[in-house]
């Protein structure tokens, strides 16, 4: 390896978002204003992501689009899906005050994931309350808490909340297991009729998964749902499969159809499959390079070329015999199917039980409205984050380790390793002197050896100095939020949302983010103070 071809992970980037880094000074001027290191959201981005899986989804089926929360705490993609008009899958007390407090109808929130007793009655009192809230309106707040007045009853099914004749308006509940199925029978009460969603588990070649009910306990389901009909408005199957293979997703599908026939028959009315989520994320611009890349590195663990791991790391391979095994914690970075593909193939998927006919025609033909869960399909390349350049330093054994103003958590999980290049970005305040590519390590704020931010070497054009500006491409989903600490007393970076109008880039705190004048034809004068 020589050090004028040094490896390289080139990221997909989103063109507003390239722009907004080419945008001289952009960076900059939002870490001045706002400090760093910093998140940054970009909800146009989020707009054309939805864009493209509606433009999948907009052939005569009846459908519904869920954004699931959990891939990102940010408060303006929320309320860019309201703005849109989609629904929201939230799986905690505060996801759900949340949406509510963004301005979602409770029959345009989904919840998912296991619930626990307070949660069940928390959601009971949102369904219970939906009708006082939907007087109110859109955009209404409600603070922070959801215990709800008892007494009062569910909606009745109106169109305004998008609730189907046979089926109450209200927070749907996706149930997780037979237990909070039951529990949710008897909270319910007399007067409520709970819309209720199954998600099953344990299709065939699948790996096991702690959600969801096993097929082999789909009696009991049924059992418990013909018993309390009068309270659980059972509205059908759903699945969450975190899997690129598209055979399983269609297996899933195949059995959900199945049961969903069986239901009618036992004279239940299901109107929904939930196919969850789990479409993919690309976040390479070039998989030969990544590929190449991944070759060296197993070439580097066997002693053989430059070193280009830190401290030992094996990334999850296994070294035997001279060879490299195994999986690494970083495979689905090698991805290059967009989410929209993955969808439009599992619609067109032939079923074989359906004598060949595609998933959408069969779930047409039946009126079955086909939701789903996207989460980091919709926020990819949605987000950034920024940091600085603290100081540079060379260890005992020649390395050069590039310390940074955050820490590993916060752009991502432990486990995982972030396998796309960080982009520099000169201080403008610096001479453009040129020291030649070199590869280096980033390294964390916090005082413990493990603190890396890449164990793997990562290659920039020039030596970054102090005061220069490290971007993480595409860190919104699951990477910005889902295991940040405090552990070294830093206060946790803001994080902020970008917009692109006519004339450039508008930064706002991510709480103030009005998706009122989003879009890139339809921008209007700045507003202050609008809702
Ligand atoms: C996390 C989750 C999702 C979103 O998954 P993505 O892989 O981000 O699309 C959807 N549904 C459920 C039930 C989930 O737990």
């Amino acid at each position: 390896m020589t050090a004028s071809t040094p490896p390289r992970l080139p990221a997909k980037i989103d063109p507003l978002v390239r722009a907004f880094l080419a945008d001289p000074g952009a960076a900059e001027a939002a870490l001045s204003e706002f400090g760093s290191p910093a998140h940054l959201v970009f909800p146009q981005v989020f707009a054309e992501n939805l864009a493209r899986l509606r433009a999948v989804l907009n052939r005569g089926l009846p459908y519904r689009i869920c954004y699931a929360n959990k891939v990102n705490q940010s408060r303006a993609f929320v309320r860019t899906a309201e703005h849109a008009g989609i629904a929201i899958d939230v799986a905690s007390a505060a996801e759900l005050a949340g949406a509510l407090e963004a301005g979602f109808d409770p029959a345009r929130i989904e919840v998912t994931g296991p619930k626990g007793a307070a949660f069940l009655r928390d959601l009971l009192a949102v369904g219970a309350r939906g009708d006082v809230w939907a007087t109110h309106g859109r955009g209404a707040t409600h603070g922070s808490g959801v215990a709800g007045d008892p007494d009062l009853r569910w909606p009745g099914a109106t169109a305004a909340t998008g609730a189907s004749a046979s089926h109450p308006g209200g927070v749907t509940i996706n149930v997780d297991n037979i237990w909070e199925l039951r529990r949710l029978a008897e909270l319910a009460g007399e007067h409520a009729k709970v819309p209720v969603l199954v998600r099953l588990s344990g299709f065939a070649g699948t790996p096991v998964s702690r959600f969801g009910i096993p097929l082999r306990q789909v009696d009991e389901v049924f059992e418990v749902l013909a018993a309390h009909r009068d309270r659980i408005g059972f509205r059908g199957f759903a699945f969450h499969i975190d899997s690129g293979e598209p055979g399983e997703r269609l297996r899933a599908v195949q059995a959900c159809l199945e049961l969903t026939e069986r239901a009618y028959l036992e004279g239940f009315s299901p109107d929904v499959l939930d196919i969850g989520g789990g479409f993919r994320q690309v976040f390479t611009a070039d998989a030969d390079a990544f590929d190449a890349y991944v070759l060296a590195l197993r070439e580097s663990l066997l002693g053989r070329g430059e070193p280009m791991a830190w401290g030992g790391n094996t990334f999850g391979f296994h070294l035997d015999g001279g060879a490299v095994h195994g999986t690494p914690v970083f495979h689905k970075y090698a991805n290059t199917v967009p989410a929209d593909r993955m969808l439009a193939d599992l619609l067109d998927a032939g079923l074989d039980a359906q004598g060949g006919r595609s998933f959408a025609q069969v779930a047409a033909e039946n009126l079955l409205e086909v939701w789903l869960e996207p989460g980091k399909a919709l926020v990819d390349h949605a987000g950034i984050t920024l940091a600085r350049v603290e100081f540079v330093k060379e260890t005992a054994d020649g390395s050069v380790l590039v310390n940074l103003d955050l820490s590993r958590d916060t752009v991502t999980p432990a486990d995982q390793e972030v396998m796309v290049d960080p982009l520099l970005l000169p201080n403008p305040a610096h001479a453009h002197g040129d020291s030649g590519p070199i590869g280096v390590f980033l390294a964390g704020r916090l005082c413990l050896e493990r603190d890396l931010i890449t164990n793997h070497k990562v290659w920039f054009a020039r030596r970054p100095r102090s005061g220069d500006v490290i971007a993480f491409p595409n860190t919104a989903a699951y990477h910005m939020d889902l295991s940040a600490a405090r552990a070294s007393m830093h206060p946790l970076p803001p994080k902020l949302a970008v917009r692109q109008r006519p004339g450039g880039f508008e930064v706002c705190r991510d709480e103030e983010f009005d998706p009122e004048t989003l879009g890139r034809e339809s921008v209007g004068p700045p507003r202050h103070g609008v809702r």
